[in-house]
């Protein structure tokens, strides 16, 4: 029995009610309600109002929990301590840790694109998190989140973040970060940016840096003791940064990526990647970087030749090709792979006037193709430059330009793959 109970039970029998009375009409009470009032105390109110006993029950609120209010990144500052919000953002970084308490949680640095904030994820909104799988720029959304402000163990900084746990509903939003980001080449210098590509270069520099906090500061080499502005005090270690350059087919663009992301020239040489970073004059320094698993080893072979036409009319292409496809070096076609503008019906007519048995086998390779092409286009949801298409595709594939552009243009006439103004092919929604 509660105390509450007793107490109530107490100022019935104060009333002038017998406790044998008492407890035979609680049990009757009980049992009319079926079991649905778990509470004993709620049940002795309840007999205790039949009596006309006043009871001055505690104004405590339960486990009602008011309606989170939905807050963007950008309008979260320090000083504020706001519980139960709604709040989402894009993972640029994932870190394993532990609770207090030894269980495991995970921090994540999210951004909406502008701004950038760390979340401590534990308890049951963790378990969330692991049952969904997120990747790198999946977009997580947390429903009643706290924000967090706590001392820094460096400085005495106030640091801000947000803390998903016990209460928190994890979701994952089927969004792009490649839509939430501005394009590198048309971003200011120093806001953040999304770059993709294929890695068809890297080179890597080593400094000496501080073991805690991977800056360089005053280190000399890796024999001098130097001191660093976050307190350590020692030996520096090695550190590596790699540059990379990455092609989209039009374009190439250097990105730098920072020891502390442990991401090597290695992991992404020749892979098909999307960096996110700050824009500075010449590159991207990288804040996140994602290596899509595509093998294109064959990438860096096909782009030292140039000149596309002497590439499609050398031997081993000839080989190739099968009767139906000879046409295809007309001069109609060959002006095509020089200008993609230019790209006119032609080639559905052509494909319309051969014969059926080269029809069949058009359509068989072509089927393999367009399968291809999809496949590469599930690595960029919000699209690549047709242009970079054709490159992967070709290394991928070992098939001549104009038969690509020609797959392409029917999966846009299906309605499956869509082309925008500026010659970025995506996925139809
Ligand atoms: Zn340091």
């Amino acid at each position: 029995m509660s105390k509450m109970e007793k107490e109530i039970i107490k100022s019935i029998k104060a009333a002038g009610v017998s406790e044998k009375q008492i407890k035979r009409e609680l049990e009757v009470a009980k049992a009319s309600f079926g079991g649905f009032v778990k509470n004993p105390d709620t049940l002795a109110i309840l007999i205790a109002k039949k009596h006309g006993v006043p009871i001055n029950t505690p104004k405590r609120l339960g486990k009602f929990r008011s309606i989170p209010e939905k807050m963007d990144i950008s309008d979260i500052s320090t000083g504020m301590t706001e519980k139960n919000i709604i709040t989402s953002g894009f993972i640029i970084k994932k870190k394993k840790g532990k609770t207090r308490a030894g269980n495991p949680k995970v921090n994540l640095t999210i951004t909406n694109g502008s701004s950038i904030i760390n979340t401590s994820v534990f308890d049951e909104a963790y378990n969330s998190y692991k049952a969904i799988k997120f990747e790198l720029f999946d977009k997580i959304k947390f429903t009643g989140a706290k924000i967090f402000e706590f001392k820094s163990d460096r400085n005495d900084d106030m640091i801000t973040m947000i803390t998903a746990g016990k209460f928190t509903t994890v979701e994952k939003l089927n969004k792009d970060i490649k839509k939430a980001l501005t394009d590198y080449s048309d971003a200011d210098v120093g806001t953040l940016a999304v770059l993709s590509g294929i890695v068809t270069e890297t080179s890597e520099n080593a400094y000496p840096g501080c073991p805690d906090c991977s800056k360089k500061g005053d280190a000399k080499d890796t024999e001098t003791e130097f001191e660093c502005e976050c307190g350590y005090s020692g030996l520096p270690k090695e550190y590596i940064i790699t540059n990379a350059v990455i092609s989209n087919g039009e374009e190439n663009n250097v990105i730098t990526i920072f020891p502390r992301l442990g991401v090597t020239a290695n992991d992404i040489s020749d892979k098909l990647i999307t960096a996110v970073g700050k824009k500075n004059d010449d590159k991207l320094s990288v804040i996140a970087i994602r290596p899509y698993d595509i093998d294109l080893s064959h990438v860096r072979k096909q782009e030292s030749t140039d000149d596309e036409d002497e590439e499609e009319n050398n031997s081993d292409d000839t080989e190739e090709t099968s009767e139906g496809e000879v046409e295809e070096t007309s001069e109609g076609e060959v002006e095509e792979t020089n200008e993609e503008d230019e790209e006119t019906d032609k080639e559905d007519e052509e494909l319309e006037e051969t014969s059926e048995g080269e029809v069949e086998n058009f359509s068989s390779n072509a089927k393999k193709l367009r399968n291809k092409i999809k496949d590469v286009l599930e690595m960029f949801p919000s699209g690549i430059a047709k242009s970079g298409l054709i490159e992967i595709i070709k290394a991928k594939e070992k098939v001549k330009r104009s038969k690509i552009i020609r797959v392409i243009k029917s999966l846009i006439k299906k309605g499956e793959i869509e082309e925008d103004d500026d010659k970025n092919i995506k996925l139809t929604d």
